[in-house]
């Protein structure tokens, strides 16, 4: 067995890596870039392989950066069966149809200013494309081996990370010198961190010969949860005081669901009741309807939770809005609105409005709960940007930027330690998904605890397991 890291090499977004196993080809993700300047025209680029050529896709879960660029895949040719969570499928099919619809929408706005005798651009997919992928998506539960191609057999454990989230273990029967023995390869996926709200801990994995392992936050270690509630509750007086609104750029997917589980959870003592909340996202509200449907995969705090009352995610003065009129009309609110919207790094999305309106406003609170990639929109905001261009203008930003890092979806440099070291015979692992030098820092205190060998791929590096 031999893999081949194609994307998310020393960077966080892309995530693509081609396992070679009993002759065949094995895709572990194959993710969109996300936030680089030339994310474009390297996510419409060819890919580093044969589409033709791999036999079976396994997606870890559904976020963009691990599933963005399938739909390309499958109009390139490849023809295979694409294993993964169910909740995976389910959440897949909405993001990726978002994807398709983002392009479809780009292409049309950049068709309208082409010049005469310039040939119109195609999108880099489309619904059709999308829905020919969903077609191939094979449903797996947690904790079963599934023979994916003979002697080879894929076993996804919960990741923890969002809803459906896995981390796949690819186990091969491997003849050598007369002896058959197994080899285990374990992707990681994303990790998400023990004790996050709705989902379970990541679930340890009992053995393996090389560990692809992310390490989005291996610099750092995260806030206690407590400390996290606080600051939030702590934002929401302040913006009491101040008047303005509070704006929050959010992932559709696990982050918007986690925040309106606090807001119910402490609805009263953060006053959440003399505010008018919008969750301003289409696809957040599909998402969070997609987190009622799996609540077998809850937590068992979650599970009494939902048990105590249905759809707890929705508050009284609390607005699902659809239709761009409704986006448009939070626009004239100047005070006393919390609106949860996307894109969560601000490069797209109903976010971009919301921030148009309330930057230049020093009583608005603007309030970063997730990870910014370098590059992004909201990379430059948390970063101190004193002017930011938007829509052709440019606005000063005036309002109160805050970063509450505690409620990452991802396991810090301790959580992503301990998740290694539970697993048997302390493997060589291979760093991926994560930007230099933070995975130098992990790979370093990796080395000093477990003494385990660390490699730090780039893309096209081949490593055998
Ligand atoms: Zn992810």
């Amino acid at each position: 067995m031999e893999v081949q890291f194609h994307g998310a090499a020393g960077e966080v977004t892309g995530s693509c890596h081609l396992v070679s196993v009993a002759g065949k080809n094995v895709l572990l993700d194959c993710g969109m870039v996300q936030g680089d300047h030339e994310a474009d025209a390297r996510n419409a680029a060819d890919f580093p392989f044969d589409p033709k050529a791999i036999d079976v896709l396994v997606l870890s879960h559904a976020h963009i950066d691990h599933t963005g660029r399938v739909p390309l895949l499958v109009k390139r040719g490849f023809a295979g069966p694409i294993y993964t969570h169910s909740a995976t499928m389910d959440l897949a099919a909405i993001l990726l149809a978002d994807c398709a619809h983002i392009a479809a929408m780009d292409t049309r706005d950049a068709n309208r200013n082409l010049a005469p005798g310039q040939k119109p651009l195609q999108p880099l997919y489309t619904q059709a494309d999308v829905d020919a992928t969903v077609k191939r998506m094979q449903p797996l539960a947690y904790d079963q081996a599934h023979e994916i191609l003979p002697g080879v057999h894929v076993t996804l454990r919960d990741a923890g990370h969002i809803l459906g989230s896995a981390t796949v273990e690819l186990a091969a029967d491997e003849q050598a010198d007369q002896t058959r023995s197994t080899r285990r390869l374990v992707f990681s996926g994303d990790l998400g961190p023990n004790g996050t709200p709705i989902l379970c801990d990541p679930q340890p994995v009992p053995a393996a010969d090389l560990v692809i392992m992310e390490s989005t936050y291996g610099d750092r270690t995260h806030k206690t949860r407590e400390d996290t509630l606080n600051e939030l509750a702590a934002i929401f007086r302040a913006a009491h005081r101040d008047g303005g609104n509070v704006v929050i750029p959010a992932f559709a997917v696990g982050r918007t669901q986690e925040l309106l589980y606090f807001f119910a959870e402490h609805f009263d003592e953060w006053g959440l009741g003399s505010y008018r909340m919008f969750l301003d996202s289409p696809m957040a509200t599909k998402v969070t309807a997609a987190y009622d449907r799996h609540e077998d995969l809850f937590d068992p705090e979650a599970k009494q939770f939902w048990a105590r009352r249905p759809h707890p995610l929705q508050m009284p003065n609390l607005k699902f809005t659809s239709s761009t009129d409704d986006s448009r009309a939070i626009n004239s609110i100047r005070g006393g609105a919390i609106i949860i919207a996307g894109s969560g790094m601000c490069e797209g999305g109903r976010i971009r409005h919301h921030l148009r309106h309330n930057l230049a406003n020093p009583a608005a609170h603007v309030v970063f709960v997730g990870y910014q990639a370098q590059g992004t929109l909201g990379r430059r905001i948390v970063q101190g940007a004193k002017h930011v261009h938007l829509f052709g203008d440019d606005i000063p930003v005036h309002a109160q930027i805050h970063t509450v890092g505690g409620l990452s979806a991802h396991a810090d440099r301790d959580g992503l330690s301990d998740w290694y070291g539970a697993i048997a015979g302390r493997p060589p692992v291979c760093l991926v998904h994560g930007e230099d030098p933070g995975r130098g820092t992990l790979a370093q205190a990796l080395q000093q605890k477990w003494g385990c060998a660390v490699t730090l791929p780039m893309p096209g590096v081949r490593v055998t397991v």
